[in-house]
């Protein structure tokens, strides 16, 4: 396929702009030379764009068992909703009057997602999961402060924890306590207790964790961090595995954060937009960013909250997102919500059984809305890699699963295959995956050189990431 830029011809174009009729305010700040822009036709342009759709994968394409993505389908409908001009012809600096349907929005938003977490306050303003760790880690540094506890530098971070977490405790400015797991996939009591202490800030506990176990232990797992004097944040990225049928709050978890964009109905994937928001318990509702939307005698409107940590987004984040997430849970409704959530566990271990015929997992345990398998066995027996499994999917039409990750596993692919999948669906699934393995034992060097359906085959990922090519360079 041919970039834009190589389909440029010199003079042609599809501008509709007319000539600039504002006086230019600051001619120092105006572009000397133009802008190099492809030169192309709108049908060039479109026909570009097609191009391009048809060589990406996406949900409407076929499975996309992306472990801890949650590329689910999301149904029409919630990006109906949120095209409404109601909600997108608004401005966020106009008068709280005439915006009182978005105000309802953020309003019912943070009911409905306080209940399913067991919270009593959230903010939408974090615009990703990580962005919601990171918030949440300064609400708990907000609290410690605020008590003039300066002893507490160190969040633990088990490590069956997502990679975001550690990195979001470092960037909230903590040390990061490293707890190992045991060989059964869950925190490790006994090391738990040694590294809490004094200088404990909080603990950050992604359940179900990245091996897709929910922690037996957790209600004692919380019990450790609070006698410490710390507080507990729950990595909730991944409650399509749980909501509805267990609450954060419940287990003793002071903060918590969700993603939108993989659990409540946005499409995500290519960078966003995304929404992470953050829940947290009464007593830590006063440090929030933004302001809330409050009940007042005119309706709703904008109230700050007296210690907030300051803004960590412009506005309200971003709303759109949130209006999908509402129209998510009130068309599912409570019954809907927990069938999700069943399906999404009863889906995954389908599959896990289903696969267990030829490949190894790495935990035998029943898992959540995802598993992982080694492919250490074959590495060692046919020179088989996870990443080859991964490629030969392609040929299939899957999307690869996560690869790599956890860490604490070797040769790890990471599957989920998500709620929304028809047993038709995971069936086809198991079958390739099962096919792969058998090819792989007849014809390894087909396995190893796959893709070889797709418009580009194996890539050099050495060479991409030693000498990356990060930009057209221009012959003229
Ligand atoms: C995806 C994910 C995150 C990070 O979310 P982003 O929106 O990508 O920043 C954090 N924790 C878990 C468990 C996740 O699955």
């Amino acid at each position: 396929m041919k970039l834009i830029f190589e389909r440029s011809v010199e003079g042609r174009g599809c501008s509709l702009l007319p000539e600039c009729d504002v006086p230019v305010v600051m001619p120092s700040m105006e572009r000397k030379s133009p802008l190099r822009l492809p030169q192309v036709s709108e049908n060039d342009i479109s026909r570009h764009y097609t191009q391009l759709a048809n060589a990406t994968h996406g949900v409407n394409d076929g499975a996309y068992p992306l472990g801890s993505c949650t590329m689910k389908y999301n149904p029409k409908v919630n990006d109906e909703a949120a095209s409404l001009p109601g909600f997108t012809r608004v401005h966020p600096l106009q008068p709280e009057e005439t915006v009182q349907g978005c105000l309802h929005v953020l309003h019912d938003a943070e009911k409905i997602f306080c209940e399913i977490t067991g919270m009593d306050a959230m903010t939408f303003q974090p615009a990703a999961g990580a962005h919601g760790e990171f918030t949440g880690l300064l609400l708990i540094r907000a609290f410690h402060e605020s008590r003039g506890d300066s002893r507490r530098t160190k969040i633990i971070v088990p490590d069956s924890a997502h990679g975001t977490n550690p990195a979001s405790a470092v960037m909230a400015g903590y040390q990061v306590v490293n707890i190992p797991s045991t060989p059964e996939g869950c925190v490790d009591l006994e090391k738990l207790a040694e590294a809490a202490g004094e200088d404990t800030a909080g603990l950050m506990l992604t359940n179900p964790n990245t091996v897709g176990l929910f922690d037996k232990n957790i209600l004692e797992i919380t019990r450790i961090i609070h006698e410490a004097g710390g507080l507990c944040y729950y990595d909730g990225a991944n409650l399509n595995a749980v909501m509805g049928v267990v609450r954060p709050g419940d287990m003793g978890f002071d903060v918590v954060h969700l993603n939108l964009h993989k659990t409540f109905s946005t499409p995500h994937g290519g960078g966003g937009p995304g929404s992470g928001p953050v829940g947290c318990k009464e007593f830590l509702k006063q440090f929030l960013p933004g302001r809330e939307a409050a009940e007042g005698e005119q309706g709703l409107y904008l109230r700050e909250y007296p210690g907030s940590i300051g803004m960590v987004r412009a506005f309200y984040g971003n709303f759109l997102v949130v209006v999908r997430a509402l129209c998510y849970c009130l068309t599912l409704g409570p019954e809907g919500i927990v069938q999700a959530a069943h399906m999404a566990v009863l889906n995954a271990n389908y599959v896990r059984v289903r696969l267990s015929e030829a490949y190894k997992m790495a935990y035998e345990e029943t898992c959540m809305h995802e598993f992982v398998m080694t492919l250490q066995p074959e590495k060692e027996t046919m020179g088989i890699t996870a990443v080859d499994v991964a490629k030969a999917l392609l040929d299939y039409g899957i999307h690869p699963p996560t690869m790599y990750f956890p860490l604490i596993v070797h040769e790890a692919l990471m599957i989920e295959p998500t709620e929304t999948e028809s047993m038709e669906n995971l069936d086809e699934l198991a079958e390739a995956f099962l096919e792969i393995h058998r090819k792989a034992q007849e014809d390894p060097e087909w396995i190893r050189s796959a893709p070889h359906t797709t418009p580009i085959t194996r890539l050099d990922e050495v060479g991409a990431a030693r000498n990356p090519r990060l930009h057209y360079e221009f012959t003229r």
